[in-house]
């Protein structure tokens, strides 16, 4: 007779809070502790995640045992990342984050009632345990997001590309909501190469990247296709709503003005637009769109073509 298998799993990152006595939050929380107390149990706390959201959730959590909050809001520029905890308050205090000249980002601590001296001084101390799993956190962001971007263009790679689309499209199946996408393509692209050289060329596709970024709420959601092709994805959007941001990426793209050697180049794109259908798949929804772009380049260039 066979005995049934058992399968024992160790979660060692609540394993790990649950001795730290972060398990259950309520009945702790209205513990007395000390500064002291406080800093190393931060210490060892905030080491268990590289994510800036963890972290500061933690964090704003954990210090409410000694200085009570109502908001915790967290922005670091260059890393693109903006947080907010709990809800806005009258009174608030800033301190901008940086260790060796390093930047790590601005904090801002908001609550009703006026901080005293007291709480000040508390909330400087206990900004210190921050420094390393922050700092931390940012370089693993930092590295993670390079790997998933395109060096030249600053837009997603392929790799970035296959994961947003399938997340993407899954959540659109689930909760029944509308997604696009657009194609786009530079028409002639291989004239400007061959008129200015490959690093013009480069530079007007950068140029080209960053006029469809400043187009977008998401710049996340642009990718770099292939050669001189981007893929937009365009969620929660309509056909109809996909077509006017078609239209008006065409637009702004063309408008801009572009150099080769202190040349005007003239440039247009070609767009290719798919809207997700019921149970559709990556690939079915992809090919679409390109065989719209087809379309578009056949008819003339310089147009959106949408798909059937
Ligand atoms: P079409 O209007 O039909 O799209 O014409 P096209 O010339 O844009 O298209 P084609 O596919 O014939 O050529 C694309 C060119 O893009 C060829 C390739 O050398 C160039 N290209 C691809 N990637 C890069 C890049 O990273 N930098 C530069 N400078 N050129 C690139
Ligand atoms: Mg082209
Ligand atoms: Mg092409």
């Amino acid at each position: 007779m066979k005995s049934p298998t058992q399968t024992n799993a160790i979660d060692f990152d609540s394993a790990k809070l649950q001795r730290l006595g972060f398990g259950q939050q309520s009945p702790l929380l209205h513990r007395p502790i000390s500064l002291a107390q406080l800093r190393q149990q931060l210490a060892l706390q905030l080491q268990t995640s590289l994510e800036p959201q963890r972290i500061l959730g933690l964090f704003f959590r954990e210090i409410q045992r000694l200085v009570p909050l109502d908001a915790l809001h967290y922005q670091h520029q260059a890393n693109d990342l903006r947080l907010e905890f709990g809800e806005r308050g009258h009174h608030s205090v800033s301190y901008s984050l940086s260790h060796e000249g390093e930047h790590l980002g601005e904090l801002v601590f908001r609550r009703n009632q006026r901080f005293s001296e007291q709480e000040l001084g508390n909330l400087e101390s206990l900004l210190s345990s921050l420094l390393f799993p922050i700092r931390n956190a940012l370089l693993y962001r930092a590295a993670t997001r390079s790997a998933l971007r395109d060096p030249l263009t600053d837009t997603g790679n392929r790799i970035a590309m296959d994961q947003t689309l399938q997340r993407e499209i899954d959540m659109a199946h689930r909760h029944l909501q509308p997604l696009s996408l657009l194609m786009l393509d530079i028409d002639h692209f291989k004239s400007i190469n061959d008129n200015h050289g490959h690093s013009a060329g480069d530079e007007v596709l950068k140029a080209v990247a960053a006029s469809i970024k400043g187009q977008l709420r998401n710049v996340d959601m642009v990718f770099r296709y292939g050669g001189e092709e981007f893929l937009i994805l365009l969620s929660n959007t309509n056909r109809e709503a996909a077509a006017m941001v078609g239209e008006r990426l065409r637009h702004a793209t063309q408008a801009q003005d572009y150099w080769a050697d202190d040349t005007p180049v003239e440039l247009t794109v070609s767009l290719g637009c798919s809207t997700l259908l019921p149970a559709e798949s990556v690939e079915s929804l992809l090919r679409r769109a390109d065989s719209a772009l087809y379309v578009a380049k056949r008819e003339g260039r310089n147009r959106l073509a949408m798909a059937g």
